[in-house]
């Protein structure tokens, strides 16, 4: 998963003006029958889902389950509380609605179980066919969404489950849809809009794009990607063009690190509407859904949403913690590394964009400095702790920081890895290592796994005060000693500061709060006033922060400055004199590293070692 707070940070995050993230979708308990219920068998379970022009104007899907009862007593159907990657409580149960039941030609007495399990009597009955219909109307990757030509569908949402039976139970899937609409599923294809898996989590981890939408293909290093993108036109000439660049360009990266690609080929499914604000993405084995407004679209933040959720196919969907191996759908599945698992992967993601040629060593420097202050801005908070917590969504500002927390405890192991070994080995070695022995092995890794692993790659080197201080413990990351091995170093420069916050609301950047006696105040700048330009740099430039920097950054203390406000029906031309204090802290270059940090540092930008 990726998303929200990262796209308003790309977009409304600039040196003067202060920015609103979009809050994520409440938390709802949960609370299980302590006794564990367990269903009949049942075997040949084939789902039919029909989406067409008329189910399209109710936003509706019509789902009907047939199996064969292969066991006596009643059979107990659920669905999941969640979709693996959106680590929150959903309860799909809520949208069904019309649920009935026939066995054997005669319609079937059903109750709830409890309130995602339905209790069927099948009265002596083999054959069922269990019918519902679903309410799509949710945009949100892991959920059902339609259009009058469109269905965004996840499996969770509504393939029905035999409760307390194996989930290895194989399964096929045909959708209804209209002649001239497209299915879209990385499940496996058996005839015209005919599908199977082989048991229960593959078969909700293959999302469904039903309708109208524009695809694609190419290969890249001999798989075939596809690139599948709603509504029709919204990715297309320059932009297209742009994307297929980016994903040429961080797969490969991504692939040397583990040495394989591990699936036969790979969907970008996305959808693009003004509804929605920012961009979030959901990874899937062998395909994710990005949800975006349009605004995202060739933005800065759309690589390293490709890179990050792709890299997801590796790192989670396949090699996984212990604690989530296997899924479990009827409840909450917490684990305590969503920092490797969320934030590993996005520091990979920022390894992909640098060396696959999407950014450059800047690029990287100053995303990881932006991770840096988003850690140093957010209450301490152990990363166990903050990968636990995200099921509750606290709203003490730490929810996401294992994202950014998470990728920058990466960086540090893959630094102290390549200093340990003399820059032979790398955090690319513990990746490949865990997902060729413990994922093959078919299982997931804990504590000792992931430990052991990065202390071989260390020449036997322990990490067990790394872990009790960084990991489990909420010290601030150890920046000063550890940055130095890799040629690199912090700093924090003057700049010139205007001291003013703003939100942006529908009219423009507004001015919400002053720092008294700063240039703005100064100046004659007051609450309430709409901020136009700076310097005659429009504050709405995408490019504000660094167009203003380098237009300003090397002026003198105390220069003269214009400010365009507006200030009720009036444009008010305001003069002001450029006032600097310590900006934010930045990354760069250390000009004194060693000849072995400056190895180590570009053995990190460019995936190499020795
Ligand atoms: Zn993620």
């Amino acid at each position: 998963m990726l998303g929200l707070g990262h796209m308003a940070r790309t977009y409304f995050t600039i040196a003067v003006i202060g920015a609103t993230a979009a809050s994520p979708l409440g938390a709802q308990g949960a609370t299980r029958d302590v006794r564990a219920p367990i269903s009949a068998e049942i075997r040949d379970v084939h789902y039919d889902v029909t989406f067409d022009h008329a189910s399209a104007s109710n936003r509706r899907l019509t789902v009907t389950t047939t199996f064969t009862v292969a066991g006596s007593g009643p059979v107990l159907l659920s669905l999941p509380e969640w979709t693996p990657g959106a680590y929150e409580i959903s309860n799909f149960a809520r949208w069904v609605e019309d649920f009935a039941v026939r066995g054997d030609g005669r319609e079937l007495h059903w109750s709830k179980g409890d309130y995602d399990t339905w209790r069927i009597d099948p009265a002596s009955a083999k054959s069922l066919t269990v019918t519902f219909t679903y309410a799509a109307d949710t945009l949100d990757n892991a959920m059902a969404w339609s259009t009058r030509d469109f269905l965004l569908l996840n499996g969770t949402n509504v393939f029905l489950y035999p409760e307390g039976r194996s989930l290895a139970f194989p399964a096929r899937v045909t959708v209804h849809t209209e002649p001239e609409w497209r299915v879209v599923t990385g499940m496996h294809a058996e005839g015209a809009n005919s599908y199977s898996a082989g048991n229960y989590h593959d078969l909700v981890d293959m999302p469904f794009f039903i309708g109208r939408f524009d695809l694609d293909s190419a290969q890249i290093q001999g798989k075939w990607i596809r690139y599948v993108t709603y509504p029709q036109g919204s990715v297309s000439g320059a932009a297209r063009l742009t994307a297929w660049d980016q994903l040429k360009k961080v797969i490969p990266p991504e692939v040397a690190v583990f040495g394989e690609a591990p699936w036969e080929n790979y969907t970008v499914m996305q959808i693009a509407d003004s509804s929605y604000q920012g961009a979030s993405g959901l990874e899937h084995q062998s395909s994710h859904v990005d949800v975006v407004t349009p605004l995202a679209i060739g933005s800065q933040f759309q690589p390293s949403l490709y890179a990050h959720e792709i890299f997801h196919s590796w790192n989670v969907k396949r090699l996984r913690p212990a604690d989530m191996w296997p899924y479990v759908y009827d409840r909450a599945d917490p684990t305590p590394w969503l920092w490797v698992s969320e934030g590993i992967t996005d520091y990979y993601a920022d390894l992909a964009e640098v060396r696959g040629g999407v950014t450059d060593e800047n690029g990287f420097y100053s995303t990881t400095a932006a991770k840096m202050r988003e850690v140093a801005d957010t209450r301490p908070v152990s990363l166990e702790d903050a990968s636990i917590n995200t099921w509750i969504h606290p709203v003490d500002g730490t929810q996401y920081v294992y994202y950014s927390k998470g990728s920058l405890a990466g960086f540090l192991l893959d630094v102290m890895i390549r200093d340990a070994s003399d820059n032979k080995r790398s955090l690319d070695d513990v990746m490949r290592e865990l997902y060729g022995t413990v994922y093959k092995r078919g299982r997931g890794f804990d504590a000792n796994d992931w430990w052991s692993a990065v202390s071989r790659a260390a020449g036997g080197r322990s990490f067990a005060d790394f872990t009790s201080r960084y990991i489990e413990g909420r010290e601030p990351l150890p920046w000063d000693r550890t940055l130095a091995l890799a040629g690199l170093r912090m700093s924090r420069p003057n700049v010139p500061r205007l001291g003013v916050y703003t939100i942006v609301d529908s009219s423009g950047v507004l001015v919400t709060k002053l720092e008294q006696s700063a240039s703005a105040a100064a100046a004659g700048v007051r609450e309430g006033d709409y901020l136009i330009s700076i310097g005659d740099i429009p504050v709405i430039d995408e490019q504000f922060a660094e167009k203003f920097r380098a237009k300003f950054g090397g002026s003198a203390d105390g220069s003269p400055i214009g400010l365009k406000v507006r200030r009720g029906g009036s444009l008010l031309t305001l003069t002001g004199k450029l006032r600097f204090a310590p900006g934010d802290v930045e990354l760069g270059r250390d000009p004194q590293a060693s000849p072995k940090a400056v190895r180590i540092r570009e053995g990190i930008l460019r995936g190499t070692r020795g």
